[in-house]
């Protein structure tokens, strides 16, 4: 974790700010490496203070390196506010409008909160080695999984059984699933969001698998579509439009290239096909400590790729009543280039 409070004094320094006041746990977590459930921190020139209560005093002695561990004994906020001095920045993306109220009431003279959302959230975009190294893990892990559920097959299995088997085989193997898996057949597939039911997968459809796992701390999300056997000529056809769009936006992701413009990508070709109409969501997000996290790859983003940042590809196509493909993969982006970190084959796969 060191480094990354450096990283985030100088974010503070561009801002005018004389400190941050990080409570978001995931970001605390980033920079601190706890992983209890009631932390904050307080950064600044020369400060790096970590705050917990009692119960976890012992864990961030184990866990938190280069901060300064302050147990706070009763007054949570109190014993905030009593170490924060001038203007200092807070999380206005997830603070709520009470805490902050009840925060200003105990501040010292002088010190003023700014509204800095997402300082931290802009750090955590590109990963170190150690991260990189924590999500290729992930990704391997969930292909495992992946490999072990087809060896079992899908048809005539409820997709909600199918979905949890593969969760619980992830936390056989060590991990835990990054979001709940979504098993999606036949016209199930076409929602895109679908929550796995009771419906029996049947022989001869589409399945959308879209599944993570999470390996210290780190996520992985990838999405296939498998055929339990012969899904007919036009699923046959669809599935070919999402892998040229998939081929083509990968081809795109480098260091430099913008969010923006690699969804144009594979939305092109998407739109080419006709089924523009039918691509309903973003090409892709950043994946790590959360599952989904900066930057975007999405029509209107401003966001431009750097080296080290993990994203997701994943083009789709839905039709309601009928069926649903996506394709997606989890990369790391690289100069002039990116590192697919998804081992499972694109080309349509055939399972019992
Ligand atoms: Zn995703
Ligand atoms: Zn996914």
């Amino acid at each position: 974790m060191r480094g990354r409070g450096d990283r985030l004094e100088a974010l503070l320094a561009e801002r005018e700010l004389e400190g941050m006041l990080v409570t978001e746990l995931t970001n605390v977590r980033y920079l601190t490496g706890f992983t209890g459930t009631n932390g904050a921190c307080v950064c600044g020139p020369g400060l790096r203070l970590f705050l917990t209560d009692f119960r976890y005093t012992e864990r961030a002695a184990a866990e938190v390196e280069g901060w300064e561990t302050v147990t706070v004994a009763k007054d949570w906020l109190g014993g905030i506010a009593e170490r924060l001095r001038g203007q200092f920045g807070f999380e206005d993306d997830q603070m709520s409008v009470r805490t902050l109220a009840k925060l200003k009431e105990k501040l010292g003279d002088g010190a003023e909160p700014v509204a800095a959302g997402g300082l931290v959230q802009r750090l955590r975009r590109v990963k170190d080695e150690e991260e990189l190294a924590a999500v290729a893990a992930a990704a391997e892990l969930a292909d495992e999984v992946w490999r072990w559920t087809l060896e079992r097959g899908l048809a005539g299995r409820a997709e909600r059984e199918v979905a949890r088997a593969a969760e619980a085989r992830i936390r056989e193997l060590g991990g835990d699933p990054s979001f709940p898996a979504i098993v999606a057949a036949g016209p199930n597939g076409a929602l895109p969001h679908a929550e796995p039911g009771e419906r029996e997968i049947c022989r001869g459809e589409l399945v959308v698998f879209d599944m993570g796992a999470k390996l210290d701390g780190y996520c992985s999300d990838g999405t296939r579509t498998f055929a339990t056997g012969e899904p007919g000529e036009k699923a046959r056809e669809v599935y070919e439009v999402v892998r040229s769009a998939q081929a083509a936006a990968l081809a795109a992701i480098e260091a430099g290239a913008k969010g923006e413009a690699v969804d144009a990508v594979a939305r092109r070709v998407i739109e080419e096909a006709g089924y523009g109409e039918r691509f309903g969501h973003a090409l892709g997000h950043g994946v790590g400590l959360e599952v989904h996290e900066e930057p975007k790859l999405a029509q209107r983003s401003d966001d431009v790729l750097e080296p080290g940042e993990v994203v997701t590809v994943e083009p789709g196509i839905y039709l309601p009543g009928e069926f649903g493909v996506r394709i997606e993969d989890l990369v790391v982006v690289a100069a002039g280039t990116h590192r697919n970190l998804s081992g499972l084959p694109k080309d349509l796969q055939f399972v019992d």
